[in-house]
């Protein structure tokens, strides 16, 4: 029997209370399918600097790397916000992202047609959207060098510096073919080729790797063209790729497509490790979200939808993933809703209720 390891870190907030039932849909595809996970569980964020006093504690760390993937919650809030930068909360996942080098930042933007008219965009233009933006982690104007501000007499002089080599835009653009090939096969680049250097080598670099992928069909689009497209005829992308700042806008940006945050998973891929799936980091887009933090209320479906893309993209087993996120649609078509997503006199389940009924989908597919 195969057995899979992972890392499960839930965190703060509600990352506490939405990671448990993601946990429990794997454990229903383990117990249908004979598939074992190993579960282990780690201390990240607000909790471990109460437990130990560092966001990343070296056990974590350890947890991660043996780990074939890592489940993660979600880290920060209040208590925590008046140390120093180096020792917030959210320092332990950027931390962690950097030490495993997870490069290539996975968001999918799908629009339900259940839930359209939770989007602030029309539902004619957001209906049938289902978009993969690939984000480059790690280059670029956010690490460049030189960077900093010069003061003189004649005034201040700031400096960021965009960087890409040639091995940090073939590795990201080879995730966006991969990814591309598992769905519709039609990848998307993202430059600003008319204006930046930084644009020119990406887009050659880019159009080099496609001739290892015949199957998918590339384009390239300006960021600016991207930007409108993305509200006007979201429905003409599959799967986007783009450099990192690029990426941190647009991934926003395509997000509330989809309408609510309870609704969006991600995945931090870095290189496949020998014989294996990339290694990756899955964890729900929102954050800790304070304001319901310990009510149970919180929608689980965005940490469910992250341990989907954990079976399809550490573990391989896309029929797996299918069962999961079809599930999930199961769920919504019958009406079910948490808070964050219910119209107006709908009826509200909390986060337990929205697990069990998800997980009852899951099982009932085998
Ligand atoms: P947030 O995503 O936590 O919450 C924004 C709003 O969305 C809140 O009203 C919240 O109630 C709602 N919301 C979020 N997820 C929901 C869910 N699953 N179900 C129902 N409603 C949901 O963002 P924020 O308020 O800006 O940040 C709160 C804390 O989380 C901060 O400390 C921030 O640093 C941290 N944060 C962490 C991560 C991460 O760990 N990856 C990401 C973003 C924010």
């Amino acid at each position: 029997m195969t057995t899979f390891r992972i890392a499960v870190l839930p965190g703060d907030g509600i990352g506490q209370e939405v990671t448990v039932e993601a946990v429990r849909v794997l454990q229903s595809v383990g117990k249908t399918t004979g598939l074992g996970f190993e579960f282990e569980q780690g201390l990240i964020g607000g909790a471990a600097i109460d437990a130990v006093g560092t966001p990343l504690p070296p056990a974590t760390l350890d947890l991660a790397r043996k780990a074939q993937a890592i489940l993660f919650g979600a880290v920060g809030g209040p208590k925590w916000d008046h140390l120093p930068q180096e020792q917030r909360a959210e320092r332990g996942l950027l931390a962690l992202r950097k030490e495993l080098d997870l490069f290539a930042n996975l968001r999918p933007a799908r629009c339900f047609p259940m839930l359209a008219d939770a989007s602030p965009l029309k539902r004619s233009v957001v209906d049938g959207t289902d978009i993969m933006v690939i984000r480059e982690l790690t280059g670029g104007l956010y690490f460049g060098e030189p960077r900093g501000i010069e003061r003189t007499p004649d005034g201040a002089r700031a400096v960021n510096t965009m960087v890409y080599t040639t091995r940090e835009i073939e590795r990201v653009a080879r995730v966006g073919f991969d990814v591309a090939r598992k769905r519709r096969k039609r990848l998307t680049s993202v430059d600003k080729a008319n204006v930046l250097v930084v644009s020119t080598l990406w887009r050659e670099v880019v159009t080099r790797v496609a001739k290892d992928y015949p199957d998918v069909t590339l384009d390239h689009v300006l960021v600016d063209n991207c930007a409108m497209a993305l509200v006007n005829k979201p429905t003409q992308f599959d799967t986007i790729v783009t450099e990192n700042t690029f990426g941190d806008i647009l991934s926003d940006e395509a997000a509330i497509l989809a309408g609510s945050m309870g609704m969006l998973p991600s995945a931090s891929l870095g290189l496949a490790g020998a014989g294996r799936g990339a290694v990756g980091l899955y964890e729900p887009v929102h954050g800790t979200a304070p304001d319901i933090a310990g009510k149970g209320v919180a929608n689980p479906i965005a940490a469910i939808l992250s341990a989907a893309m954990l079976l399809r993209y550490s573990l391989d087993r896309a029929t797996d993933a299918d069962r999961v996120e079809h599930a999930v649609v199961r769920v919504l078509e019958q009406g079910h809703r948490t808070g964050d997503i219910a119209a107006r006199g709908e009826k509200v389940i909390g986060t337990k209720e929205m697990g069990d009924l998800i997980v009852r989908a899951v099982e009932s597919q085998y």
